[in-house]
């Protein structure tokens, strides 16, 4: 298992897991999940409402103990990780525990002394950012105020690594741009673990990617490579109609197929331009326009999501 600072495939690892299974009772939430978030990235950690993205978190804060396999964090064991190791993680959930009777300003107050790095300029530029108010006590904060002040109270002390649960759930859009901008402030000094159905947000910020299905990591790719072997494909034929069912052997890697009219539409999971091409004209004939567009994290996400659930084999492009 790789130790932090420790090379692993060129890059050091600030969490790794491997083989980590949690179950509650006869549910597996986590089945055999390896995955390493490479120092200084942002690790999207995306999948369906109960893929396990919660759980694999709550594991490596070591608030859930891992039913068999392990995961480092910072290099530590997580199920040993103490509050040397927590000063150097900045944790915010939808749950944070957070004392409801102090104020803002009281809480701030007292945890600055916790952390020998608490930057006070960059707590008061988060303070003007985020707007919130000091005098406010914790237990009257709006669901998106509170979300904001767990913000506040993790990236003053500037941690090495941030572990974000669904930091954008229930925010309104102005929130969750004002969020954004504070994350932004500081992503590439520091490691971030993101996870998030928010998927417009996170692609601007995620450089890594891991999709969770049912527990099992179905894949984890930096971001460019998501990106460049993803492509909507729109095939227009010179004359008439595609018919369905008309193509019984597409290439398994053509994900959610369908055809409007003389136009065959498809996602190519496995994108090269000339291969492509070669492809097409070698199933279809008389093709006149291969239009070939880019795709959001978003739209490959629904593709793959739709494409597990039809039970499609060729999701995968290699785990890298
Ligand atoms: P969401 O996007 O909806 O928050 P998630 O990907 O974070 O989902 P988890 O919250 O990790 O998913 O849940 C994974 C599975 O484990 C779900 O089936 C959930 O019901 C189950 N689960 C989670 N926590 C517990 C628990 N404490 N006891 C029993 N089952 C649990």
């Amino acid at each position: 298992m790789g130790k932090v600072g420790e090379a692993v495939g060129g890059e050091s690892q600030m969490i790794q897991t491997s083989k980590l299974w949690k179950k509650f009772g006869r549910l597996e939430a986590l089945r055999d999940l390896s995955f390493s978030v490479p120092a200084r990235s942002a690790f999207a950690l995306i999948g369906a409402n109960g893929a396990g993205k919660t759980t694999a978190i709550k594991v490596l804060m070591n608030i859930l103990e891992p039913s068999r396999g392990s995961a480092t964090v910072l290099g530590v064991d997580s199920r040993k990780i103490s509050f040397h190791e927590h000063r150097q993680i900045g944790y915010v959930s939808e749950d944070q525990d957070m004392p409801a009777r102090l104020t803002v300003a009281d809480y701030i107050a007292y945890l600055r002394p916790f952390y020998p790095r608490w930057d006070r300029q960059l707590e008061a530029s988060m303070l003007r950012q985020l707007r919130l108010p000091l005098e406010h006590k914790i237990g009257d904060l709006s669901h998106g105020m509170r979300l904001k002040m767990a913000l506040l109270c993790a990236l003053p002390y500037r941690p090495k690594l941030l572990i974000l649960d669904e930091p954008f759930s229930g925010l309104d859009p102005l929130v969750r741009d004002e969020f954004m901008e504070g994350l932004l402030l500081q992503a590439g000094e520091m490691t971030i673990l993101i996870s998030s159905q928010e998927l417009g947000e996170i692609d601007g910020l995620a450089t890594h990617v891991g999709f969770l299905e049912e527990g099992n990591l179905l894949f984890q790719e930096s971001m460019s490579d998501l990106t460049a072997r993803f492509r909507e494909v729109y095939v227009t034929l010179e004359n008439g109609q595609f018919e369905p069912g008309e193509f019984p052997e597409l290439p398994k890697h053509w994900l959610h197929v369908r055809s409007e009219g003389n136009v065959l539409r498809f996602v190519d999971s496995q994108f090269s331009q000339e291969a492509l091409g070669e492809r097409i004209r070698s199933v279809v004939k008389g093709v006149r326009i291969v239009d070939t567009q880019p795709m959001a994290l978003r739209s490959i996400f629904t593709t793959l999501a739709r494409a597990a659930r039809d039970g499609a084999a060729q999701t995968k492009g290699g785990t890298r």
